[in-house]
């Protein structure tokens, strides 16, 4: 296992700030043809029940330039789900990421393999991993708000730091060697 590997699956292929930072003529000349985005903290603040005007008009761009888009979130908040429901983009809540099950349900109903799929949310420990997993492209995004989030995202957050942290560390090795 090289030095790059070892704690690669954690961190994504590249960053933005928000999804609108996101360069989305860069995915389709990699050969993306479906986005797929997390929800809470990513298109949504924790505990808003709809999406913005701003983020439907965004996936509507995407699909009238051919790309494909997919809502995957391990919320299970119905409020939201029946705003999201009357959308014309599939979505899958309850996703259980980092678990593979929940990539792969979405990446078959969008009619795309991985290598063809980007995954942007803003968690490390659940859509970065779990879509590096399956060797889906990976985009990150900051928290739209940090401040409100769900209890274990909390615990994910500091775990991710300790990450970032030992991926210093690892570094600091691997030159050493
Ligand atoms: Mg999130």
């Amino acid at each position: 296992m090289t030095c790059s590997s070892f704690l690669g699956r954690f961190f994504p292929d590249e960053r933005a700030a928000t999804v609108e930072d996101v360069n989305y003529d860069k995915l389709v000349n990699l050969g993306i043809k479906a986005v797929i985005f997390d929800l809470d903290n990513t298109i949504a603040k924790w505990g808003d029940d709809s999406l913005a005007e701003e983020i439907i008009e965004l996936f509507e761009r995407l699909t009238s330039r051919g790309l494909k888009v997919g809502i995957l979130s391990n919320s299970r908040r119905e409020t939201i789900e029946d705003f999201i429901i009357d959308l014309p983009f599939p979505h899958l809540f309850n996703a259980n990421k980092p678990s593979l099950k929940g990539f792969r349900s979405m990446l078959a109903e969008l009619n795309v393999s991985p290598e063809e799929a980007a995954m942007i949310g803003d968690q490390l420990f659940t859509d970065v991993l779990g879509a590096n997993r399956l060797d889906m492209y990976t985009i990150r995004v900051e928290p739209i708000d940090p401040e409100r989030e769900y209890r274990f995202t909390k615990v994910n957050r500091i775990g991710e730091k300790v990450l970032l942290f030992l991926r210093e560390v690892y570094r600091s090795l691997c030159r050493l060697k």
